[in-house]
């Protein structure tokens, strides 16, 4: 893929923040996009100046919702130079986002050269602040100005980048989790296993709901029993029994494959944790928490990278999870996978890709 660099108005440039991130609200200068149409294909693929995007009104994916994204970070190496956290998977996860969404598929390595070629450009965008990243969300939309309900014919790919602080309000420190027993999330046969905007959509009023009863993320559980847990929020979610085995609900359809949780699944059994991939009752887990013998439990995802959950709240009742402390083994992983992803430990996995960080041409363009 040819990627046209186009020049940026000094006059606008914005300035790296040094600290006060928030979460999303920041973007660097440069954005890329590419378009596709069915004549063409994939066209047009450029980094420019981050710019809003011109719609007609009758664009498909204002009323239809067709559209997908993804989420990664770049992290800081203690070296100066930039690691991206396997990369890989994420690009792979996009078209099969695609792919459900009746979207035209990306060439990956063109992707993931696209998003390396803007990160080059943007490193200085990468924080250097603790616990800050650079994050990058790669977008698709269906840009065809009709009201007719199918696919559309064409589309914009676009990827902006943004420094980030910690996701939650309470740092590294346990979230409160209502579990919610009447909204769902998603359905097996649904796209709750593809990261679509609608599915965040349809989860914002039992959000705010929980909100107003003190929880700050929600617990989904499955849409047929009612019965199994699926996902906290937009994290995959694992219990910890007897301090020695994780459980993870397994896949089966309506949860979103997170990287961090294969991840957490794959390090944990590294760590010499017994790891298993079960389908997990709501009312046997409350018991389980009440007797103590789940000992930690925590939401896994790249925003967040661990949220150990410090209460579950269901029908009014709370059952406090270890004391509402962070537990040994949340801990651990956190330390271990941050560690990995920021290149402070050797990475034994082959997770990390790492980009060198140069010194850019244009002095000037710096700030
Ligand atoms: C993105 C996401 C996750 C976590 O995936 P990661 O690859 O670990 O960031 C989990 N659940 C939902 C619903 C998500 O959107």
């Amino acid at each position: 893929m040819d990627i046209q660099i186009l020049p940026l108005d000094d006059s606008k440039l914005k300035s790296v923040p040094e600290n006060d991130f928030g979460f999303g609200n920041k973007f660097a200068n440069r954005m890329f996009s590419q378009k596709y149409n069915r004549e063409q294909g994939w066209h047009d693929a450029r980094i420019g100046p981050y710019a809003p995007l011109v719609l007609d009104p009758a664009t498909a994916v204002l009323h239809y919702a067709q559209e997908i994204f993804e989420g990664l970070k770049a992290y800081r190496r203690p070296d100066g130079h930039i690691n991206l956290f396997r990369p890989w998977e994420n690009m792979k996860r996009f078209n099969n986002s695609a792919k459900r969404m009746a979207m035209p598929l990306v060439d990956e390595e063109d992707h993931l050269s696209a998003i390396i070629k803007l990160l080059e450009l943007e490193h200085e965008w990468v924080p250097k602040a603790p616990g800050a990243t650079l994050y990058i969300r790669p977008t698709m939309i269906a840009t065809e100005p009709a009201l007719g309900v199918h696919a559309s014919s064409s589309y914009l790919h676009f990827v902006i980048v943004g420094p980030v602080g910690s996701y939650f309000k309470e740092g590294f420190n346990p979230i409160p989790v209502y579990i919610s027993d009447t909204y769902r999330r998603a359905v097996r046969g649904g796209t709750g296993d593809a990261k679509t905007g609608g599915n965040y959509a349809s989860s914002l009023f039992v959000g705010a709901e929980a909100k107003t009863k003190g929880y700050s993320q929600v617990l989904w559980l499955d849409a047929i029993q009612g019965r199994y847990i699926e996902e906290v929020g937009a994290m995959n979610i694992a219990f910890v029994y007897e301090g020695r085995r994780i459980v993870t609900p397994p896949l089966t359809g309506s949860i979103l494959p997170g990287i961090t949780r294969k991840s957490v699944i794959g390090l944990g059994r590294d760590l010499g944790y017994e790891v298993n991939e079960e389908p997990i009752d709501v009312h046997e887990m409350l018991e389980d928490v009440q007797s103590g013998k789940i000992t930690e439990a925590f939401g896994c995802g790249t925003a967040a990278v661990i949220a150990p959950v410090g209460k579950f709240g269901f029908s009014d009742e709370a059952y406090i999870v270890n004391d509402y402390q962070v537990g040994p083994v949340a801990r651990r992983l956190y330390d271990e996978l941050t560690g990995i992803q920021y290149g402070r430990i050797r990475d034994r996995f082959g997770w990390t890709m790492m980009i060198e960080a140069k010194t850019r041409l244009k002095p000037r363009l710096r700030q």
